[in-house]
C-alpha cells in the first residue's frame, strides 16, 4: 500500500541555479525533515521539525506526480527531489512513476543516508557538508557512499559531486574529497569527466550562520557570492591537481532572487 511523504512544496517550471543541470529547466519536489542542521541552510523550513510539521503536506505519490502534470510537466522534463534530505524517505514509488512516465529524475542530498532508490534517478547530487555546517563527513564516507550508488548495472546517468565552500578550511576539506574522489574514478571507471561524472565547488551564499544573523539583503547576499568566489577561485586556480576536475559555480538563482522560495 502506498505511503505518504511529507512534502514542503512543489514548484516549476523554473531553471535549475546549481550544480550539473544549472541553466536547464526543471520542477521542484522538495520533502521535509533532514538528518543535519547546518548553520547556512538556506531550506531551514524543510529541516526545523516544527515547520516541518507545522507545514508539510503528506502527500500520495499519485497525488504528487498529478500535481506536476497541474503546474505542466510532461514527458522529457526534469523533476529535482530535494528537501532537506530526501533520502530519509522511501521514495521508490515516486521515483518509479516519473522515469515510466518519461521525466528525467534528478535528486540532491548530502550523501549521508542510503536507499536504494536513488540509483534509480537519472543525475545524482551529492553534496558532502564542509565544516562550517558544523557537520564532520570523511571522504571514506563519501566513497562507501558512492560505492553503494554504483553496486549492480542499474547506475544513474551522471553523478555530480558539489561542496558548498566559505573559507579556507572549507576549500581543504572540498580538496581532500575532490582528490579522494578522483582516485576512485580512475580506479573503477573509464569515463570521461563530464560525462558520468562532475565537481563542483560552490562559494558559499552569506553568512556562515543565518541561524544567528538572521535574513540578508538581495544585495548583501549578491556581494558575499561575488566575494566568496573571488576567494575560491584564487584557491582553485593554483591547486593544480584539482583546478583541470573541478569547476567553481556560484548559485546562481540566488544571485537573481536571493532567498525567494518557488524560483
Ligand atoms: S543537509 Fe542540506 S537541507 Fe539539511 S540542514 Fe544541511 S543544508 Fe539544510
Amino acid at each position: 500500500m502506498s505511503k505518504t511523504i511529507p512534502i514542503m512544496e512543489i514548484f516549476g517550471p523554473v531553471i535549475q541555479g546549481e550544480g550539473h543541470l544549472a541553466g536547464r529547466s526543471t520542477f521542484f519536489v522538495r520533502t521535509g525533515g533532514c538528518d543535519y542542521r547546518c548553520g547556512w541552510c538556506d531550506t531551514k523550513y524543510a529541516v526545523t521539525p516544527s515547520l516541518v510539521k507545522e507545514h508539510a503536506t503528506q502527500m500520495l505519490p499519485h497525488e504528487i506526480y498529478a500535481k506536476l502534470l497541474s503546474l505542466g510537466a510532461r514527458q522529457g522534463d526534469c523533476i529535482t527531489i530535494s528537501g532537506g534530505n530526501p533520502v530519509m524517505h522511501d521514495l521508490s514509488e515516486i521515483v518509479d512513476c516519473f522515469v515510466g512516465n518519461d521525466l528525467v529524475v534528478a535528486v540532491e542530498t548530502q550523501g549521508t543516508l542510503w536507499r536504494d532508490w536513488v540509483r534509480d534517478c537519472d543525475v545524482v547530487n551529492v553534496s558532502p557538508k564542509p565544516p562550517s555546517s558544523g557537520h564532520i563527513i570523511t571522504a571514506d564516507k563519501v566513497i562507501e557512499w558512492l560505492d553503494k550508488l554504483f553496486e549492480g548495472d542499474n547506475v544513474p546517468l551522471h553523478t555530480c559531486v558539489k561542496i558548498v565552500a566559505f573559507d579556507v578550511p572549507d576549500y581543504d576539506f572540498a580538496s581532500r574529497i575532490f582528490k579522494a574522489i578522483a582516485k576512485w574514478i580512475e580506479t573503477n571507471w573509464s569515463a570521461p569527466w563530464d560525462s558520468q561524472f562532475s565537481m563542483y565547488l560552490q562559494p558559499g551564499s552569506g553568512y556562515k550562520d543565518t541561524y544567528t544573523t538572521g535574513p540578508m539583503s538581495n544585495d548583501l547576499m549578491r556581494d558575499c557570492i561575488a566575494n566568496s568566489y573571488r576567494d575560491m577561485a584564487n584557491l582553485l586556480l593554483t591547486d593544480e591537481d584539482l583546478r583541470q576536475i573541478v569547476r567553481i559555480m556560484p548559485q546562481v538563482h540566488t544571485m537573481v532572487y536571493g532567498d525567494m522560495r518557488g524560483v
